[in-house]
């Protein structure tokens, strides 16, 4: 059977600029302003795992991404690794989501186009790393969803698949359609040739804005997002040294002083 599958991605902000992002002290946000952003990498597994699955059942690899419009970007590059669609969910009011009006919206997006057999996920982001926007997808999709998933074969009308664990791996039969959320160590993606660039460019891209979704207004954006970021601060990195001089035995028994005054236990 062919597999019509779908893939999310999201632009995090280019680890090379990290010293450069700031958070907006009134609106306790990241501000990404000038900042490059690159596809997650877990997310680039994830498209290995469905160009794979397609290459090998046949069918079809769309991806989605709710991001502002800067994001057409990063699709091209992901659409030049050989994903034959691309949907990109931008528009003002789905600023400021958390992880629920993230998935929410994805959902929505995916229901306008779908059905799909398959939905696969990184397994967390680089930037907010919460690890909760694919169970929350499978809940919305009403579809069974796993996480940690290192192999991916798809037979029937199912997928068996394989999950790490703290000890080892669990191999699982799961029914589709199915939310699946992959680890590194799934695969090792491809890096896109020429031939793929330039193909990409007349490869479908498509952005949607709120109005072309069915969406519940209270459910997207900040105002759809139950949690709401608190107090943001760069903890402190500054450490306060101190030379001690004298014989060994002294300097042992000052540090040992020092710590024990610091409330540190000592074996
Ligand atoms: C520093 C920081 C801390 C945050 N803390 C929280 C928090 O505690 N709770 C909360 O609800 N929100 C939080 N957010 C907001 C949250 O990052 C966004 O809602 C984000 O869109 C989804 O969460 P995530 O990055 O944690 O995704 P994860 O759940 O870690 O992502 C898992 C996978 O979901 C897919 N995915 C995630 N976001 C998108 C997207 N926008 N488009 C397409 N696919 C996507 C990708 O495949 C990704 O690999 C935080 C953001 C930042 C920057």
């Amino acid at each position: 059977m062919s597999l019509n599958i779908a893939v999310c991605v999201k632009p995090v902000p280019d680890s090379e600029y990290y010293d450069k992002i700031t958070i907006d002290p009134k609106t306790k946000r990241v501000n990404r302003e000038g900042i490059p952003t690159i596809i997650n990498t877990m997310d680039k597994h994830a498209i290995e795992a469905a160009l794979q699955l397609k290459e090998k059942h046949g069918g079809k690899v769309t991806v989605f991404t709710m991001a502002p419009d800067s994001a057409v970007e990063n699709l091209r590059r992901v659409l030049a690794m050989g994903v034959d669609e691309a949907f990109l969910c931008s528009d003002r009011a789905l600023g400021g989501a958390d992880t629920w009006a993230t998935s929410y919206t994805l959902f929505k997006a995916m229901e306008k186009t779908g059905p799909y057999d398959l939905i696969l996920l990184g397994n967390e982001t680089e930037d907010g790393g919460t690890a909760q926007v694919p169970s929350q997808l499978g809940e919305w999709m009403s579809m069974p969803h796993m996480a940690n998933v290192m192999s991916i074969n798809h037979e029937d009308q199912a997928v068996v698949v394989e999950r790490k664990t703290d000890n080892g791996r669990i191999r699982y039969k799961i029914a589709l359609p199915a939310v699946l959320a992959v680890i590194r160590e799934i695969n090792e993606p491809r890096i896109p040739n020429v031939m793929g660039v330039l193909k990409a460019k007349n490869k479908p891209l498509t952005i949607y804005r709120v109005a072309d979704l069915d969406v519940n207004p209270d459910f997207i954006g900040l105002v759809g997002s139950p949690t709401q970021p608190g107090d943001i601060f760069a903890p402190d990195m500054s450490r306060k040294s101190e030379e001690i001089a004298g014989e060994p035995e002294e300097i042992a028994d000052r540090i040992i002083a020092e710590i024990k005054k610091s409330g540190v236990a000592l074996g």
